[in-house]
């Protein structure tokens, strides 16, 4: 994730850029390779790095012995720089992360939470979830050098308010970032869970490298992120990657957007278990009812009553992937990306639905941009937008640092 501001001065610019190189390099980094890659001379890198080298920020890896000469001295960010925490909000669970800042991770803990009981609930458990993990690690507020929070919803980049959220009624202009700061005491950064989840396979999952990575997220409802050259892409006000709500049925069945025929109303993990209860109902042979009482039955009891080859849960299951893959034909066409990984909860189904997600996305779309794309599963599964939401605190705290 660049970090280019146009108000910095040069230096200021080069050390930022030099952290970057540092943290996002694939070949990993040394004084010669930032010159050449950053393009800047031997000995104004030399001046920056012995900077950053005092002040804790970077560090000398160990030297691996190599035949042939001495090899040059690589160079890491100091994970003994400081800590931070990760907090990924979704739509029925939370995903908090402490980790380092080389992104190891010391603690995490998921607890359930229900977004629907609003913000001030949803906050103060969140709040209470994160003490406990810190007294967990014997830790407090103030050794968290930033916080990086993700919401299933379009967020303003400006405010760190959450903006017209589908599926998160009573958040609307909700301050969260404020609140959140207010409550804490420290730095917070506020994303989108789908944006973060790009970011979190991008640095440390599927997508390491890639110039172009789009990530969908399959959960309750149905998000995608994108990342190209090293940004995330979130459009003029933040709403860039609502795949969710992309119309693939026009008379469909009606979406928590008011829309019909929305993707997320047909292939989203509240639109699987909804098509389940009406199999149910409407008395199909399904073994589904023997899991859950009808009004109970999730996207997981399909998952499950799939696997144990019920075949009303397979249909359900092969029809929402044949959805996604429509959709993900169409991102696959417009954005042209190098890697596509499906995650979120709903994905955690494995093959079942990512077969006919991928049979479905190179069918329809363009042979070409079909034969150039990876698309795989999430390597960080249900943890990508936590490691997002971590990547995201680690790029604040360093740059902060730095300056
Ligand atoms: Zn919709």
């Amino acid at each position: 994730m660049q970090f280019v501001r146009s108000s910095y001065d040069a230096r200021t610019l080069n050390k930022h850029l030099i952290i970057d190189h540092i943290r996002f390099s694939q070949g990993g980094s040394s004084r010669a390779s930032l010159a050449r890659e950053v393009g800047l001379s031997r000995a104004t890198v030399s001046t920056i790095v012995n900077e950053l080298l005092a002040r804790g920020i970077v560090r000398e890896a160990e030297r691996v012995p190599r035949r042939g000469g001495r090899p040059p001295i690589r160079l890491e960010i100091n994970p003994g720089g400081g800590f931070v925490a990760g907090v990924d909000i979704g739509a029925t669970h939370v995903t908090l992360v402490l980790a380092d800042f080389s992104g190891a991770v010391l603690a995490e803990r998921r607890e359930p939470l229900n977004i629907m009981d609003g913000p001030e609930i949803c906050i103060r458990q969140v709040d209470v979830h994160l003490r406990a993990l810190l007294a967990s690690q014997g830790m407090s507020l103030e050794e968290i050098a930033a916080f990086g929070v993700g919401v299933p919803g379009p967020v303003s980049q400006e405010t760190g308010e959450v903006i017209a959220p589908p599926i998160m009624p009573g958040w609307e202009d909700f301050p969260v970032r404020n609140t959140l700061q207010t409550l804490w005491g420290r730095p917070v950064l506020v994303g989108n869970d789908a944006d973060l989840g790009a970011l979190g396979e991008w640095v440390y999952g599927a997508g390491r490298g890639a110039t172009h990575l789009a990530y969908i997220k399959v959960g309750s409802g149905v998000g995608a992120g994108f990342i190209f050259n090293g940004e995330i892409y979130r459009g003029a006000q933040g709403y860039a990657g609502e795949i969710g709500h992309i119309t693939l049925l026009k008379d469909g069945p009606l979406c928590t957007c008011g829309n019909r025929g929305c993707l997320e109303a047909l292939a989203g993990g509240a639109a699987i278990a909804r098509q389940a209860q009406e199999a149910v109902q409407r008395g199909l042979p399904t073994r589904l009812d023997a899991i859950q009482p009808v009004e109970r039955i999730t996207a997981r009891d399909v998952a499950l009553a799939a696997q144990m080859g019920d075949l009303v849960s397979q249909q359900i299951v092969t029809q929402a992937g044949h959805y996604l893959g429509i959709a993900i034909a169409n991102v696959i066409n417009l954005l042209n990306p190098a890697v596509l990984v499906i995650g979120g909860g709903v994905s955690q189904m494995g093959d079942l639905l990512l077969e006919p997600i991928r049979h479905t996305a190179r069918e329809r779309s363009l042979p070409g941009a079909a034969r150039g794309v990876r698309i795989v599963s999430a390597v960080l599964g249900m943890r990508s937008s936590g490691m997002g939401a971590v990547a995201y605190a680690i790029t604040h705290a360093l740059h902060a640092l730095a300056e």
